[in-house]
């Protein structure tokens, strides 16, 4: 006869990611009524800005198609049993690459002479679904507008290829500048009457140039599905009526009171003036909290706003506690195991949304949800 020994279960830190699925469905509803009648991609690039493909998936299944960069992704939204149409939005990086594009079925950009000639020389059986990229302004990928009809026309004359799909990304679509007219005008000449599908706004397009969506067949939305607004701090998400999909949740684990003189953390740079209470938070840049964010970060304690304190260190990071500089109550019961949320949604529905904590930190709610470390424990929920 065996015996087993039983260790109780280790528990981990108190931090912990969620991803909204209903906040994920929601803001593409949101996304497909800007888009009119347009076709929606969900860009999931980067894994799904941070989330996990897999995790954000069935929030987002409700979308025409995916769009992303990296083939691997693209397997694995396959792997999900997706059937539908998939981009890769910088098509592919090697003449391998096409392989997976025939066996996948995967849409692919053409931005490059290189691609064209990849394309040429690539068997298949099956023809394949390309966008053509027309590079408006941004100068990173696209042929120039007077090389656009030449490569279209050596695209109808790929066995290769069955469909030719026009596209560009603008590179000022998130704030008031002429430089999106422009843009537009550019892309509107230089595809003037060449047929296929286009497809031009981003989650700024979309959401601030409305008209621009009506006027083409497909909508790309990145951002805006993961609830971070794409022109913060003109508009935040209430403005665009988008909802947090990632919150990062936290806890106190220790709590004490400062006296006057007293500094916290790495360097001391917050010094107390008065006597204050504060909390350390299980959560550093090692979960993915931006080290940079300084002194006045907002935070949710038990979901009430404050603010960090000092330096963010690799584990831990302060914050204030006292009633007289925050919004916490005086008679609110705060103490080791307080619920912290350093951005997205707390348990009790209070929004702290990840735009206000990049601003601080000089960053965009992109790269924090991007950079949301492997460490943290992920749990997907309504
Ligand atoms: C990332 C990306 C998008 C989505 O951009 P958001 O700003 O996140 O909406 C759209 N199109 C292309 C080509 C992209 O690379």
């Amino acid at each position: 006869m065996q015996h087993f020994l039983c260790f109780p279960a280790v528990m981990p830190r108190p931090i912990q990611a969620l991803i909204h699925t209903d906040a994920l469905t929601h803001n593409l509803q949101r996304c497909r009524q800007a888009a009119g009648e347009s076709k929606v991609w969900a860009v999931v690039k980067a894994n799904a800005y941070g989330h996990g493909i897999e995790r954000a998936y069935e929030g987002l299944r409700g979308a025409d198609g995916f769009a992303l960069l990296d083939l691997a992704e693209a397997e694995r939204i396959r792997a999900l049993g997706w059937r539908g149409p998939i981009l890769l939005l910088e098509g592919v990086f090697d003449p391998r690459d096409l392989e997976l594009c025939s066996r996948l079925g995967l849409w692919h950009t053409i931005h490059s002479d290189e691609q064209l000639d990849m394309l040429a020389g690539h068997k298949t059986l099956q023809p394949h679904k390309v966008f053509l990229k027309l590079n408006s302004g941004m100068q990173r990928l696209g042929f120039a507008p007077e090389r656009l009809r030449a490569a279209y026309a050596r695209l109808q004359a790929l066995p290769q290829v069955d469909d030719i799909g026009l596209m560009t990304h603008f590179a000022t679509a998130d704030v008031a500048v002429p430089g999106l007219d422009a843009a537009w005008q550019v892309f509107q000449t230089a595809t003037a009457e060449l047929p296929g599908e286009r497809s031009v706004c981003n989650s700024a397009a979309l959401l601030r140039h409305p008209q621009l969506a009506e006027q083409t067949d497909w909508v790309r939305p990145g951002i805006a599905l993961y609830g971070s607004s794409p022109d913060f701090p003109e508009y935040g998400i209430a403005h665009w009526d988008l909802q947090p999909t990632m919150s990062l949740r936290s806890e106190l684990i220790s709590v004490r009171e400062l006296q006057p003189g007293d500094s916290v953390g790495y360097g001391a740079i917050f010094t107390a003036e008065r006597p204050m209470r504060i909390g350390v938070v299980a959560c550093g840049y090692a979960d993915g909290y931006p080290r940079v964010a300084p002194t006045g970060t907002p935070v949710l304690v038990a979901g009430h706003r404050s603010r960090t304190l000092g330096r963010v260190s690799m584990d831990m990071l302060a914050v204030d506690l006292s009633t007289e500089s925050t919004g916490i109550p005086a008679d609110l019961d705060v103490g080791v195991g307080t619920e912290v949320t350093l951005w997205g949604r707390s348990s009790c529905g209070k929004v702290l949304p990840i735009d206000e904590v990049a601003a601080s930190a000089g960053t965009l709610g992109y790269e924090l949800m991007c950079a949301l470390a492997q460490r943290v424990p992920v749990e997907v929920t309504e």
